[in-house]
């Protein structure tokens, strides 16, 4: 039973978060100091994660990205994805990860069955590591990286969040460390979330600079494939390099959104930006059948008309408006 929501678009895609916690603290994502975590009796379990993953199925998912907080965080993730990978319904199953643990990890998720996995990766300096994520692991992270690598994952992706004045000159190391890994980068504009990060309008990347600044180097980047649903456009170097650009604030891509996302305390959600979610733990918990969670989030899926990074554009470009304005929500709760 394939569902549309108020603009006609399907639910297609489920970013999953299995934890809230992570190993890192990014600026741009989570304040220095967090208290507030789950408790362990909220999170999912396993068990849970799966009869809620099947209920998406059944409004129309096919695609599921493992996210979180650091999903390698969660115990036994591999366990998790064996059970996913069981169901043939979900057609692609991927991972996002800040690769801190991927070393010890990589093989046992391979060999659970999934099938991608996305390394998110801003610097390739010792020093720069650790002011933006406030934590030291450059080489446990590019350890993790090769592990990929070796365990079978083809093409790895590769995210590079870019702050101006802050990683921003690393462009062209980045896209060569990308060539020689065998990865496929995506450039990340930095989007306006979570009221403790600081955001700035002049700290972001847009699109259009990265690549100006990518042609001066290597020659116009060509559109590369069909986009779909899928965040990144892809471009394509002349000397046959491939590489994304991820544009949420400066050229929203609301209109083919076709993602929801359940968060590791069981709450749905239409949007990244959405301050209004759907408790699915708490009708689950009290015995709701599958028919019975199917039409709640049938019914939210179906009112859904978030459009919120082309509606903060929009008001910026029309209003000069601060796009740092209205509510914020944190990314590291949302999964990316
Ligand atoms: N911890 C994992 C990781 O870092 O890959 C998964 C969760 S993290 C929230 C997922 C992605 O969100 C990361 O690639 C990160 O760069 C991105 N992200 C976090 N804060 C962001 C922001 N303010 N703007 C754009 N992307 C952001
Ligand atoms: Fe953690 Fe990922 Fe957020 Fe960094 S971006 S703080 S690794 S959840
Ligand atoms: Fe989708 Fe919301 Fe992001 Fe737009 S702002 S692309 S609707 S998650």
């Amino acid at each position: 039973m394939a569902v549309r929501d108020a603009f006609d678009r399907p639910l297609g895609a489920l970013r999953l978060s299995v934890t809230d916690r992570c190993n890192l603290r990014c600026r741009y994502c989570m304040p220095a100091e967090r208290h507030d975590w789950l408790p362990r009796s909220e999170i999912l379990s396993f068990a849970e994660l799966c009869a809620l993953v099947d209920v998406f199925v059944r409004l129309g998912v096919g695609r599921v990205r493992i996210t979180g907080g650091e999903p390698l965080l969660r115990r036994d993730l591999p366990t998790l994805v064996a059970m996913l990978a069981a169901k043939p319904a979900i057609r692609d199953l991927a991972l996002t990860t800040n690769g801190l643990l991927l070393g010890a990890l990589a093989r046992p998720l391979r060999a659970a069955g999934l099938g991608r996995i996305t390394v998110s990766l801003d610097t390739l300096r010792v020093d720069r590591f650790e002011r933006l994520t406030r934590r030291d692991g450059l080489g446990q992270v590019l350890a993790g990286l090769e592990a990929a690598r070796k365990a079978g994952f083809s093409p790895i992706k590769l995210d590079a969040l870019l702050l101006r004045g802050i990683n921003d000159d690393e462009i062209f190391d980045l896209l060569e460390l990308a060539r020689s890994a065998g990865a496929e980068l995506r450039f990340i504009e930095y989007m306006d979330m979570g009221d403790a990060t600081g955001w700035r309008p002049e700290q972001v990347v847009p699109q259009a600079e990265i690549l100006a600044r990518v042609q001066e180097r290597y020659g116009a980047p060509l559109p590369f494939g069909d986009r779909g649903s899928a965040p990144a456009a892809r471009y394509r170097l002349g000397d046959g390099l491939v590489f994304g650009v991820v544009s949420g604030t400066s050229a929203p891509f609301c209109t083919a959104c076709d993602r929801g996302r359940l968060t590791a305390g069981g709450m749905f959600y239409g949007c990244l930006y959405a301050t209004q979610g759907t408790d699915l733990k708490a009708p689950l918990r009290a015995g709701a059948s599958a028919a019975e969670l199917a039409g709640i989030l049938q019914r939210s899926w179906t009112e859904r008309r978030d459009r919120s990074a082309e509606e903060r554009w929009r008001r910026q470009l029309a209003a000069g408006a601060e796009l740092g304005e209205g509510p914020r929500v944190e990314m590291h709760e949302r999964g990316g």
